[in-house]
């Protein structure tokens, strides 16, 4: 970093300026920790400071999260104003917001555009649409009329209410009744934004957003299941915001959301003995073969750990290389490390 930005970002620290937050880090060489740049903390020498872009360098170069201004908190978070709008969908999606519900609302909708493209792949329109479509699909399963179905979700017509309808699930709503959906939402955690898809048994996907295998993942699950994936609420994802919140606080070593886990028997067996991995400890591919009675299946478990959908709660992280060195992570390294290191410290 350039010397005289690391001039203007140490002034910027010792003044707490909050026009600084989610620019840089500091991180400070002498304690190891690393810091928001209004962090309360007593003011470290210049000479002692490391200056990082994110939170992600800071970690790679081996510094933790400071426990005063928690700067893994808050990262990427969905802001105020869009979050609210998010909240009235979810509780009727037949709402619809136009480019002047939203300056009512303080937002400008260039801005919304962007965060939908950025966070979701597409805009806030398609967004309001699968959410309506959702939510009438549900209504339709549970037997009631198409007509008033397309009325309540806000159609005009029903033919427009059709053609949306077919765009989507590739039949008719009439035709719809051997169709499955799942459900599809984003979540906000102290390591990033992830998605987590649910069907009525359970949470069947959860992965950070990042993750590169995600698009095909999204496509095995849906083939699995011979059902859309499709924006909506599902009673899971309130139980799943509840359990991860208390996972990251560290007070919740384990899970008891429904999940549904689509996969071969073998995967199944794997992903079954990942869950018995305890919480703060770790295992690796040659032990997990050899739990399941399978030692010259070692290479298997690996794809078969490598292909769980349900990350964190299936803790595919606790498995390690036999030296104990961190091997792949479909998250990233430096999320398995975090991962550990949490469950180390909190169990
Ligand atoms: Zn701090």
């Amino acid at each position: 970093m350039e010397l005289n930005l690391e001039e203007t970002y140490y002034k910027a620290i010792l003044a707490k300026d909050s026009a600084y937050e989610g620019t840089f880090i500091t991180a400070v060489k002498t304690t190891g920790i690393f810091c928001r740049p209004t962090c309360r903390a007593r003011k470290p020498k210049r000479e002692n400071v490391e200056f990082f872009k994110t939170t992600k360098e800071a970690i790679l170069s081996g510094y933790r999260p400071c426990k005063v201004c928690n700067p893994l908190e808050h990262l990427d978070e969905t802001p105020e104003a869009i979050k609210a709008i998010l909240a009235e969908l979810a509780s009727d999606p037949s709402t619809k917001f136009k480019d002047w519900d939203l300056l009512q609302r303080g937002i400008q909708p260039s801005q919304m555009r962007r965060w939908f493209l950025k966070n979701h792949g597409m805009t806030f329109q398609a967004y309001q649409r699968a959410f309506r479509i959702n939510s009438a699909f549900k209504k339709i399963q549970n037997g009631e009329p198409v007509t008033m179905v397309a009325f309540d979700a806000g159609f005009e017509s029903l033919s427009g209410f059709g053609d949306s309808f077919k765009a989507i699930f590739g039949s008719s709503p009439k035709h719809s009744k051997d169709k499955g959906v799942i459900d599809l939402t984003r979540l906000e955690t102290p390591l990033g934004t992830m998605f987590a898809c649910a069907t009525a048994e359970g949470i069947c996907l959860l992965e950070f957003s990042d993750r590169k295998m995600l698009e095909t993942e999204l496509k095995a699950i849906a083939k699995y299941l011979n059902a859309t994936i499709l924006q909506g609420e599902n009673p899971h994802f309130d139980t799943l915001r509840v359990q991860l919140a208390e996972y990251f606080e560290g007070r919740r070593t384990s899970f008891t959301v429904p999940i549904h886990s689509p996969g071969t028997d073998f995967q199944q067996a794997v992903w079954e003995k990942l869950q018995e991995i305890p919480y703060g400890e770790t295992s690796t591919y040659l032990r997990q073969a050899t739990r399941l009675n399978r030692m010259e299946a070692v290479r298997a478990v690996g794809n078969a750990n490598g292909m769980n959908r349900i990350s964190i709660i299936i803790p595919c992280h606790r498995v390690v290389g036999t030296d104990g060195h961190l091997t792949g992570y479909g998250g990233g390294l430096w999320r398995k490390k975090w991962l550990l290191d949490h469950e180390q410290e909190h169990r």
